[in-house]
């Protein structure tokens, strides 16, 4: 299989997966209990949450771990609800933002709350004077994904949280798909982040937030993390979110080079009939969001099932509806439909690419010929 499916996820990085095993193997302590072995992961632990403080590179604030950014997104968005004053009672987001954010703020709705979706550009960014238009004093919070899953486009969070901060709200980025590829920029209150997009385990994410920022908590228990998430953390998982985050910080000038080539590489080989999805310079260049006209990509999807790439977003392929996400920049839904998403990057070779690519052309040119 070539695997070209890098913002579904990532392979657990072989440093990582060395760091994890002794505490899957033999360290089963549990990390809150004062034995001397409960101490030692207890110890470990702090050392990951460090190693992941560091990658995210912002100062002022701490990070908590979750069981995934699902959960972080949650998290950021109920608590921070819940502890406002009465008088802010409106999210403003984007209808770009990730079903994490988009179905928490439905429900917050369904319970009197007022949110705000902003509409994006055909460039598949926000407008800075929609977005000061929209946020005022009844503001609690401001939720931009800072790169987006399907498109790859970056928002300009900076921008946006100094726009939250005038009238008094928080800002919250899902950073799932930037951390440890893109720099996370100063500016937001809450930041979630997910091992698995960067060659960590699946299962563990976690939230920084700004001293103050601190989310009411949702989990309640035996107050690990500080008394904000309740729950016994997995010592194998955190010390492996560790690693990943130490090695994407290591290795982020090679990586960020490689995938600059690597994007050159699959330009090189497609054909000018492949129109990009989403601004061509504001953006990550490893999520290569592609359309071509009449194209059936379900079709061609599934018929080159030995390459791992998809539709859009793993959400949105297994639905069968079209992306909300290219519904919104403007695409109608046969563009949408004749979308593909392929995303590449540290572990993936050029000759591999080359060669699904050169795959995936031939596949499309094949539908046109047979609906000639
Ligand atoms: N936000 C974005 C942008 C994502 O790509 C994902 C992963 O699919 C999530 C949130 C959810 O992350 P997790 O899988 O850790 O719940």
């Amino acid at each position: 299989m070539i695997y070209l499916d890098y913002q579904a996820t990532t392979a657990v990085a072989p440093e990582v997966a060395d760091a994890m095993r002794p505490w899957i193997e033999e360290k089963f302590a549990n990390p809150h209990s004062p034995s001397r072995w409960g101490r030692e992961a207890d110890a470990a632990i702090e050392v990951a949450r460090k190693q992941v403080e560091q990658a995210i590179g912002l100062a002022g604030g701490s990070f908590a771990f979750t069981g995934s950014a699902t959960e972080a997104l949650n998290w950021a968005i109920k608590g921070t609800l819940e502890k406002v004053p009465a008088g802010r009672n409106r999210i403003v987001t984007a209808r770009t933002e990730h079903a994490a954010v988009l179905d928490t703020c439905e429900w917050l709705e369904g319970r009197g709350v007022e949110v705000v979706y902003l509409p994006v550009g055909r460039d598949g960014l926000l407008d800075a004077a929609e977005v000061e238009a929209a946020v005022d004093e009844r503001t609690a919070l401001v939720a931009a994904m800072l790169v987006n899953n399907e498109i790859g486009v970056i928002q300009p969070v900076g921008e946006i949280a100094a726009i939250a901060h005038q009238a008094g709200a928080l800002m919250l980025t899902d950073a799932v798909q930037a951390f440890g590829r893109v720099p996370i920029p100063e500016g937001p209150d809450l930041v979630a982040i997910s091992a698995h997009k960067i060659h960590g385990p699946k299962g563990i994410g976690g939230l920084w937030m700004r001293e103050g920022a601190e989310p009411t908590p949702l989990i309640h228990g035996g107050g690990q993390e500080r008394g904000l998430r309740s729950g016994t953390l997995s010592p194998a998982l955190a010390i492996g979110f560790g690693a990943a985050a130490k090695l994407a910080s290591e290795r982020r000038d090679t990586d960020a080079a490689y995938i600059e080539r690597l994007w050159a590489t699959a330009w090189h080989v497609l054909g000018p009939e492949w129109v990009l999805n989403g601004s061509p310079n504001q953006r990550y260049h490893g999520n290569l969001n592609i359309r071509r006209e009449g194209l059936d990509a379900a079709r061609l999807i599934s018929n080159l099932r030995d390459i791992a790439f998809s539709l859009g977003s793993a959400c949105a392929s297994g639905s069968g509806r079209p992306s909300h996400v290219l519904r919104a920049i403007g695409l109608s839904d046969r563009e949408a439909r004749s979308s593909i998403r392929i995303g590449f990057g540290r572990y993936t070779t050029e000759t591999e690419l080359v060669d699904a690519i050169q795959r995936i052309d031939e596949a499309a040119k094949a539908q046109e010929r047979f609906a000639a």
